[in-house]
C-alpha cells in the first residue's frame, strides 16, 4: 500500500525531498484545485525546475507522461510517469503574488503562492515560474491566453519519478476571483503520496475523513 500520505493544506507551501528513483504523486483529491509546483536540486535552490528550459527542450507548451523536465542548467530533474487528469498543466503563468491580487481589487494582503514559496524557502529568494499543475490556460491560434476552470476530477493525480536528489514544493493556489480552480469553490488542499518500491499500479487516493474541504 502507498505510504507517507501527506496533506498539503491550503494557504501554505509544502516541500518534499526525493532521492533519485523515488516517485511522488500529487493528488487532486477534491478536484479542480490548481497547484503551483516547483522543484530544485537538494542543497542548491538556485538550480531549479525551469519552464522556459523545459519548453525549449521538449518544444511544446504542455508536458505529458514520459517527458523529462529539466533545470535551468539543463540537468534532468524528473520524469512524468503518470497523469490521470485531462493533462493540461500551464507552463506560462507566473505565481500569483500580493500585487496580482491588489490589481484585482482584493487588497494588499491576499494569501498568494509567491508568499507561500518565500515563507518556506526564504524571503529574499526569487520565485521561479511554477509548473501550474491542473491549471488549464488554453492558447489560441493568435497566441492569446484565456482562463478555464480546471478539468481535473476528484482523485486525479500526477506522478513524478526523481532522476536526481530533489526538493519538490507545491502551493495550492488561493486564486478565487478568476475561477481557475472551479467556479465558486474555496481553495482546497492536495495530497501527497511518496511511492515505495512495490507500490506500482496502486490506486489514487480518495477523499478521507481527515481531508475535508476547507469551508465544507
Ligand atoms: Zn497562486
Amino acid at each position: 500500500m502507498p505510504r507517507r500520505i501527506r496533506r498539503n493544506s491550503p494557504g501554505r507551501a509544502t516541500a518534499v525531498a526525493l532521492e533519485a528513483g523515488e516517485r511522488l504523486r500529487i493528488v487532486n483529491h477534491l478536484g479542480q484545485q490548481v497547484v503551483d509546483t516547483w522543484a530544485h536540486i537538494q542543497g542548491d535552490i538556485h538550480e531549479c525546475l525551469s519552464m522556459e528550459h523545459c519548453r525549449d527542450k521538449l518544444y511544446k507548451l504542455f508536458f505529458e507522461v514520459g517527458d523529462v523536465l529539466i533545470s535551468n542548467r539543463r540537468r534532468p530533474l524528473f520524469q512524468i510517469t503518470a497523469d490521470t487528469s485531462p493533462g493540461r498543466h500551464d507552463t506560462l503563468c507566473a505565481a500569483c503574488d500580493a500585487r496580482s491580487y491588489a490589481a484585482l481589487g482584493l487588497g494588499d494582503d491576499h494569501p498568494n503562492c509567491s508568499a507561500n514559496y518565500r515563507r518556506l524557502l526564504g524571503e529574499a529568494v526569487t520565485v521561479p515560474c511554477p509548473w501550474n499543475l491542473f491549471m488549464d490556460i488554453p492558447v489560441d491560434a493568435d497566441g492569446r491566453l484565456s482562463d478555464r476552470p480546471s478539468a481535473a476530477g476528484p482523485g486525479d493525480f500526477v506522478e513524478l519519478r526523481a532522476l536526481t536528489g530533489l526538493v519538490v514544493v507545491c502551493s495550492p493556489c488561493p486564486q478565487e476571483l478568476i475561477p481557475i480552480s472551479g467556479v465558486g469553490r474555496p481553495v482546497r488542499g492536495v495530497l501527497w503520496q511518496r511511492l515505495q518500491t512495490g507500490d506500482e499500479g496502486s490506486p489514487a487516493l480518495h477523499p478521507t475523513s481527515d481531508c475535508k474541504e476547507v469551508g465544507a
